[in-house]
């Protein structure tokens, strides 16, 4: 089977969150079980794409509302993904250093879509499924069937995948011109709330509509920003498949970003080694529990209450805390002040740092995720690979994932995102690790889980043949 994942994040290309690891990591595994999957994104000027080569495939051109732009496809040739990943460049519009929050995010996703469908049809074997991710794709199964009178295009399967459905990439119907001529009959396909609506279009559109956890799923059709009742109306088409991780990436014995490298035989010395290196660097004391979060500093995220957390624990509690995310201002100045308040006790990074994630991953004792929505998370799996102990909020993806220790399980549930809910989850935690035999008996335990893409990659490919006659 030729499948086309069409994305504006592919890992390491280019990352903001969650969407990239998946798309970086699913055609993978989907070339391991014998498929042909590639990847279509948009291109940026960051360090990647400056080091790697690149071959040019395709040109052409394109109308976005009424300018003429051409495009250029170009086959990434090296480094070697595993996968074969083509960006789309247009100058002005796809060359941008960062993948989104520019003035001209709507030209941007709609130039994309076009691009895409354009040099669709000038490729001699078409994909045999197309599955565009989130909503900055989200117009691509509307267009391939309506505003192109290709047949064949037409008959392409189309799979959505609703990574996040808190951005849904409304467009205002006066921006109606960007895209391309349709029959105006079929106007309600793009609408919903009185503008376009590329998410709700994918849900409308596409052949089928997956999210990224079971769990997420269900949630959706009570509670989804507006899509609940269309989800609901088209809930036959819908299904929840869980994320994986990328386990040759996530894999504390070969990450090259880690202090020292260990696997489950050497569990507590490797991960003393990262903590030892982190605690160095911050400050902080090696003999107290670190609890750690990583994550997009916005209110789905709990990370608001991030810092009434903080004062709350260490004013009662004796621990170590790192934070690193970054997000919304006035979270990002709250907690910024609050580093001041609490040097050699927690420790805050402001920024993206991909190799500081994995050092936290590995040195931490105990990562917590206090969501308050979670369509699937990757950070407690790769924790739970790392030997570290989840402490997660249930709901979405957290609630498929994490058994807490109660219950025969591995990890720390709580039902609310509130302070008393974490905090008294952290004191769970501490006596927990108190108890330092079956702490680390946990800790191997936890390592085993396998969270690969095998078993998700496989069920993605058995929901496309059901697509293909
Ligand atoms: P989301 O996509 O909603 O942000 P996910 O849990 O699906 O959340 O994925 C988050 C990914 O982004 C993980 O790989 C996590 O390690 C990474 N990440 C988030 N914030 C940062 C940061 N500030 N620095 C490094 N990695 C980060």
């Amino acid at each position: 089977m030729n499948i086309l994942h069409t994305s504006f994040e592919c890992y390491p290309i280019a990352k903001v969150g969650g969407l990239a690891d998946v798309v970086g990591a699913l055609p993978k595994y989907q070339q391991k079980l014998g498929h042909t999957a590639s990847v279509v994104m948009p291109c940026y000027t960051n360090d990647f794409v400056k080091k790697a080569k690149y071959k040019y495939i395709h040109e052409g051109a394109l109308w976005l509302d009424k300018v003429s732009y051409t495009y250029a496809i170009r086959k990434v040739v090296s480094p070697d993904l595993g996968f074969d990943v083509f960006q789309i460049y247009i100058e002005g519009l796809l060359d941008t250093k960062d993948v989104y929050n520019y003035a001209n995010d709507t030209q941007r996703f709609i130039s994309f879509q076009l691009a895409t469908v354009d040099w669709l049809t000038s490729l001699e074997e078409l994909p045999d499924i197309i599955h565009c991710h989130d909503h900055h794709t989200g117009l691509i199964p509307f267009m391939l069937k309506h505003t192109k009178s290709d047949p064949n295009l037409q008959k392409i399967p189309t799979v959505f995948t609703i990574h996040n459905a808190q951005y849904q990439g409304q467009i205002s119907f006066e921006k109606l011109s960007y895209l391309p001529d349709f029959d105006k009959k079929k106007i309600g396909l793009l609408d919903w709330g009185n503008c376009i609506n590329p998410m709700a279009s994918a849900i409308k559109c596409a052949w089928r509509v997956t999210t990224v956890s079971p769990s997420y799923m269900k949630e959706l059709q009570a509670k989804a920003n507006g899509l609940e009742e269309l989800l609901r109306h088209e809930k036959s088409k819908c299904i929840g498949i869980l994320n994986g991780i990328d386990t040759q990436i996530w894999n504390p014995e070969t990450d090259l970003f880690i202090i020292k490298n260990y696997s489950q035989n050497n569990v507590v010395s490797g991960k003393k080694a990262n903590k030892k290196w982190l605690c160095d660097q911050y400050n902080l004391n090696i003999a107290k529990p670190l609890f750690v979060f990583i994550g997009r500093l916005v209110g789905e995220k709990g990370a608001d209450l991030l810092p009434e957390i903080i004062e709350e624990a260490l004013s009662n509690t004796d621990i170590n805390i790192i934070i690193l995310g970054s997000g919304d201002t006035a979270i990002e100045e709250r907690l910024t002040v609050l580093r001041e308040n609490f040097i050699g006790r927690c420790y805050i990074h402001i920024g993206y740092d991909e190799k500081l994630s994995h050092i936290i991953y590995a040195g931490a004792d105990f990562l917590m995720m206090p969501s308050r929505v979670e369509p699937c998370g990757l950070n407690q799996m790769y924790a739970l690979r790392y030997g570290s102990i989840p402490i997660v909020r249930r709901t979405g993806g957290l609630k498929d994932t994490v058994i807490d220790i109660g219950d025969d399980g591995f990890g720390i549930c709580h039902d609310q995102t509130t302070t008393w809910d974490v905090n008294y989850s952290i004191k769970r935690g501490i006596a927990f690790y108190d108890n330092q035999k079956e702490y680390k008996k946990n800790q191997k335990r936890i390592m085993k889980i396998d969270h690969s893409w095998d078993h998700s990659a496989n069920q993605y490919v058995t929901l496309y043949k059901s697509l293909i006659p």
